[in-house]
C-alpha cells in the first residue's frame, strides 16, 4: 500500500512512490510514499491559503487544545513512532523514542505558548495617541525539512506555525517521509479546520520548488545543507512578496579541550559529539581542537573509548551507533576519509566499511589526528562519524581555531578554568556554546540557530520561535 499526502483535510494519492528503505537492513522496506505532483503542491498551499482566515483569528483555547492533544498521542505512541523513526533513518532505538518524546514536548510546550502570546504598549510622543504593538499570524509558510530529525524537526516547525496561528505545507525529506507521515496523521484527526495543515511528500527539485515559487507562500522555515539553504534563500527574495525566511543549515563545530579538563569528562563529551547518531547531527563536533599537553592522553583515551562503540542494527539493543542514513552519505563519508589522508591527516582510528548481520551502511567511527586547519577536512561539513584532531599550542590558539570557520552552529569547551569557559562563552562565534558538556543536545524551551553560513534569520525553539512565525504590527490610535 502507498501512503498518501494529505491536501486540504483529505488523503490524495498519487501515481508515482517511492520505498522508505531501512539503512540497518536494505531488504526492509519501511512502506512506499506517495510523490507530489506539481499540481497537489499547488493545491495544498490554495487549501492553505483558503484555511488562513479562519484560522489565524480561531480561538487559542482551541489551538491549546488540538496542539496539548497532539502532544499526549505522540507520546503515548512514543515506543512504536520510536521504532519507525529508527527503522527508517537508523539512529539506535534509544534516541529514535527519545526523539518521538521530545516532539510530544515540543507540543506541549507550545500549546502553552498559544495562551502566552503578548502585545505591548507605548506611550506617544502626540499627546493622546496610544501606540499599541501586537503580533499577527504570518500567513501561509512552506516548512522544507531535513533526514536527520524526521519527528522533531516537523515538530519544532509545525508545533509554533499552528500556535500562533499560521497554515502549514509541509516537505519532509524524501529519504524519512514515514516519521512526517505518521505525525501528519496525528494532525488529521487533532481537530484541524481542513487546509491548515498539508503534507506533500517528494523530491527537492518537484516538491520543495514548487513551494518555493509559489506566489501565496508567506515565509519558509528550511533546514537542510547550506547549498540548498543558498537555493532557498534566492528563490525567497526572488518573489514578488520577497517571502520570509528562516534557513538552518550546516556546522563545522569545534569542541575545544584544554590541557585543565577533567580528562575523562572531555573524553565523554568528544565521544558524545562526534559519533552518537552516526555524527549526523548539525551540532556533531568534527574539529576536536586540543592542547598540547592533554593532547596525546586524551586522544589515547579517545580512541579507546571509541573501540567501546558498538556499531550495528539501530534496533538492536546492544548498539551504540546505528548505520550511515544511505549509499549516498557513506560515499561522502569515505570520499572525506581519503581526502584526509591525502591532505596528510593521519587515520588513527576507525573508518572502515563493516559488515553485519544485515545489509546495511555500518561505518567505524573514525578519528584524524595531525590535522591542521588549513585542510579541507578541518574545513568542510562530513556529515559522518569522522572527527580530527587538532593540536594547539594553548587557549588563544584554541580559540582561534574554534572560529575559523565559516559556519557557527556550536562550539564546545572542556575546561575547568572559570576564566577560560567565560571567555569562550563570550568569544565562540557560535548560536550555542557549551561548557564541559557536549556540542550536540539542546533544550526544547530554548532558542536554537547560529551564525555566519550555519544559520539565517530568526531563532527557532521556545518562545523566540514568535519572531519568525508572528509579523510585528504597530497601531497608533487617536480616540476620537
Ligand atoms: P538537504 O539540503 O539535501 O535537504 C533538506 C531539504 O531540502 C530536503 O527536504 C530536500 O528535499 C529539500 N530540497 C533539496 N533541494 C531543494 C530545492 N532545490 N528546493 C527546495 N527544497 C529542496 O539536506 P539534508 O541532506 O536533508 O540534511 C543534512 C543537512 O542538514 C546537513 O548540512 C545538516 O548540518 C543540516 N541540518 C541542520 C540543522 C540545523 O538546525 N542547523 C539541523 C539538522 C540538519
Amino acid at each position: 500500500m502507498i501512503q498518501p499526502n494529505y491536501i486540504g483535510g483529505e488523503w490524495r494519492h498519487a501515481s508515482e512512490a517511492i520505498a522508505n528503505i531501512n539503512p540497518s537492513n536494505t531488504n526492509d522496506i519501511v512502506a512506499h510514499y506517495a510523490q507530489a505532483t506539481h499540481a497537489d503542491v499547488q493545491d495544498a498551499i490554495d487549501a492553505a491559503a483558503t484555511a488562513f482566515p479562519a484560522w489565524s483569528r480561531s480561538s487559542i483555547q482551541l489551538r491549546h487544545d488540538i496542539l496539548k492533544g497532539i502532544g499526549d498521542e505522540i507520546l503515548a505512541r512514543k515506543d512504536e513512532l520510536g521504532m519507525l523513526l529508527s527503522r527508517e533513518e537508523g539512529k539506535v532505538l534509544a534516541d529514535g523514542i527519545g526523539e518521538v518524546v521530545r516532539a510530544g514536548q515540543i507540543f506541549h510546550f507550545f500549546a502553552g505558548e498559544c495562551l502566552r502570546l503578548a502585545g505591548d504598549r507605548l506611550a506617544s510622543m502626540r499627546p493622546g495617541v496610544e501606540v499599541d504593538i501586537t503580533r499577527e499570524p504570518v500567513g501561509v509558510v512552506g516548512l522544507i525539512t531535513p533526514w536527520n530529525f524526521p519527528i522533531a524537526i516537523p515538530a519544532w516547525k509545525i508545533a509554533p506555525a499552528l500556535a500562533y496561528g499560521n497554515c502549514i505545507v509541509l516537505k519532509p525529506a524524501e529519504l524519512v517521509p514515514g516519521s512526517a507521515h505518521a505525525l501528519a496523521d496525528i494532525l488529521a484527526r487533532a481537530g484541524l479546520p481542513a487546509g491548515v495543515f498539508n503534507l506533500v511528500m517528494g523530491s527537492g527539485s518537484v516538491v520543495g520548488e514548487a513551494i518555493l515559487r509559489s506566489d501565496n507562500v508567506d515565509a519558509i522555515s528550511f533546514t537542510g545543507s547550506v547549498t540548498t539553504g543558498r537555493k532557498v534563500a534566492e528563490a525567497c527574495v526572488a518573489s514578488d512578496r520577497m517571502k520570509k525566511m528562516q534557513l538552518e543549515m550546516g556546522g563545522k563545530n569545534p569542541l575545544v579541550v584544554l590541557d585543565d579538563a577533567d580528562i575523562e569528562l572531555a573524553v565523554g563529551c568528544a565521544l558524545n559529539s562526534a559519533f552518537y547518531q552516526t555524527g549526523q547531527r548539525c551540532t556533531a563536533a568534527s574539529r576536536l581542537i586540543v592542547t598540547d599537553k592533554i593532547h596525546d592522553s586524551f586522544v589515547e583515551r579517545l580512541i579507546d573509548a571509541m573501540h567501546g562503540l558498538v556499531v550495528d542494527d539501530a534496533l538492536k539493543p546492544e548498539a551504540s551507533i546505528g548505520p550511515v542514513v544511505d549509499q549516498r552519505q557513506l560515499d561522502q563519508d569515505l570520499r572525506y576519509l581519503r581526502l584526509g589522508q591525502e591532505e596528510g591527516g593521519r587515520l588513527a582510528c576507525g573508518g572502515e566499511v563493516l559488515a553485519r548481520a544485515t545489509p546495511g551502511f555500518y561505518l567505524s567511527p573514525a578519528l584524524f589526528t595531525e590535522i591542521d586547519q588549513t585542510m579541507r577536512i578541518a574545513r568542510e561539513e562530513v556529515f559522518g562519524p569522522v572527527a580530527a584532531v587538532i593540536r594547539v599550542k594553548d587557549y588563544g590558539a584554541a580559540l582561534a581555531a574554534a572560529n575559523d570557520t565559516r559556519f557557527g552552529l556550536s562550539a564546545g569547551i572542556c575546561t575547568t578554568s572559570l576564566k577560560y569557559a567565560s571567555h569562550f562563552k563570550r568569544n565562540a562565534e557560535a548560536g550555542t556554546v557549551m561548557v564541559n558538556l557536549p556540542t550536540a543536545g539542546t533544550d526544547y524551551h530554548a532558542p536554537f540557530g547560529g551564525r555566519k553560513g550555519s544559520s539565517y534569520g530568526p531563532r527557532e525553539q521556545g518562545r523566540y520561535a514568535q519572531e519568525f512565525y508572528t509579523t510585528v504590527k504597530t497601531a497608533y490610535t487617536l480616540p476620537a
